[in-house]
């Protein structure tokens, strides 16, 4: 029986993992469930599950669950107690599917205690990847990629040489408003921009979608998980969301994986790894019903979000930190109303070029300038 801590259960990816693991009640255990503020949606999967700890947001959220939980299970609060979960000796696998830069102490915390991890959380890895690899090389601890994409370029690498691989084709469904124009852009709402066409997410991995942001920090996730360098890495447009992404080798073989977009699928092969187990919760891909699929060229033009994250990938220090902090802000604001669609890729272009780039920085360093650009988007954003 693998011991589970999940962080970010609450969420589109922790509510399917926990799927996951209902699924399969022999092979898994919830032990550790962390969450950030919706109790409503915790409560149902703890009081089925009955993890033994449990970590909020803050105390007040410990105290408004507290009063609801029937059992007498350990509730903490904060980042030191999302920390102390995943390193438990009794944890086998840690889920990090929390949202944003709050995942990167706990992803290294836990690969310190060498614990196998199923990684969606890709903002810990756009903010600070050369701790989280260096940390996770000297650990000898392999990130499951859990993104549809990292996933998919992970098995298509299962026993290839990395040296052996020309390049790395990453499929873009385009998100809402991959058949609009930039004009068609202006005065979109949030209601527009959250009705992704083939995958149901969380909101902020939706809009990221919808201005290709997310297929930005997808290129620097895949950087620092295969260690192919940036001109090696392409972005094609594939509408149906099938070919989840592909790898083309020295001698132009090119490998594919295919699946139904359900993110269950890449789940539960990252907490199975490496085996595979049935899986029922979805229809088999049904290609003939499918008839076609399409392809088209990325452009850096349409989507200048994609052009800023091979820019600052490439540039790398702490650039990258600041592409994340500034998208997670603008993204946020957004959400809330206050900014228009197209202010998102402004107020990061306007924190990317103030920007003066540090090598090399450390975990200290990327926090506080983590902290200083969420402040200053914030500051400029909700002056417009
Ligand atoms: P959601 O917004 O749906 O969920 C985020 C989760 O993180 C929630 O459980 C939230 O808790 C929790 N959380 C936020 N802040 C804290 C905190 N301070 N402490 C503890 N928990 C916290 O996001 P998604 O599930 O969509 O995405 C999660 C990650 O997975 C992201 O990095 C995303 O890029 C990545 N990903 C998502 C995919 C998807 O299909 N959704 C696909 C590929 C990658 P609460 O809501 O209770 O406050
Ligand atoms: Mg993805």
């Amino acid at each position: 029986m693998k011991q589970i801590a999940l962080l970010g259960g609450t969420g589109s990816i922790g509510l399917q993992t926990v799927e996951v693991i209902k699924e399969h009640p022999e092979e898994f255990n919830l032990l550790a469930f962390a969450f950030g503020e919706n109790v409503d949606k915790a409560l149902p999967i703890i009081e089925q599950l009955k993890p033994s700890y449990i970590v909020v947001k803050n105390r007040a959220i410990k105290e408004k669950l507290g009063n609801r939980i029937s059992y007498n299970g350990k509730i903490n609060y904060g980042i030191e107690a999302l920390n102390e979960i995943v390193s438990l000796s009794k944890v086998d696998i840690v889920v990090n599917a929390v949202l944003g830069s709050v995942g990167l102490e706990p992803t290294l915390e836990a690969i310190r205690a060498n614990k196998q991890i199923a990684f969606a959380n890709k903002e810990t890895l756009v903010t600070a990847g050369h701790l989280v690899m260096k940390e996770a090389k000297a650990n000898q601890v392999n990130l499951l990629p859990v993104d549809s994409e990292h996933a998919a370029i992970h098995q298509c690498l299962k026993g290839e040489n990395l040296k052996e691989v020309n390049r790395i084709i990453l499929t873009a469904s385009g998100g809402s408003f991959r058949d609009r124009t930039r004009e068609e852009l202006v005065g979109v709402t949030k209601y527009d921009a959250l009705k992704h066409p083939n995958w149901s997410m969380g909101s902020k991995i939706t809009i990221d979608s919808a201005t290709m942001m997310n297929k930005g920090l997808e290129v620097i996730e895949a950087y620092w998980l295969f260690g192919v360098p940036y001109d090696g890495i392409q972005v094609i447009m594939h509408n149906e969301s099938v070919i989840h992404s592909m790898v083309e080798f020295v001698d132009r073989s090119v490998m594919a994986q295919l699946g139904t977009p359900d993110m269950r699928i890449p789940i539960q092969y990252a907490l199975t790894y490496p085996d595979r187990f049935n899986y029922h919760l979805s229809d088999a891909l049904d290609l003939v019903q499918i008839g076609q699929l399409n392809f088209r060229e990325m452009s850096f033009e349409r989507f200048p979000c994609l052009r800023m994250a091979y820019e600052a990938g490439k540039a790398g220090g702490s650039l990258p930190t600041v592409l994340n902090a500034a998208n997670e802000e603008a993204v946020s604001l957004f959400l809330q109303d206050h900014i228009k669609f197209l202010d998102i890729e402004k107020l990061i272009e306007n924190e990317l070029e103030k920007h003066s780039v540090i090598k090399n920085p450390d975990l200290e360093t990327i926090l506080s300038i983590d902290a200083e650009i969420r402040d200053s988007v914030k500051r400029t954003g909700l002056k417009r």
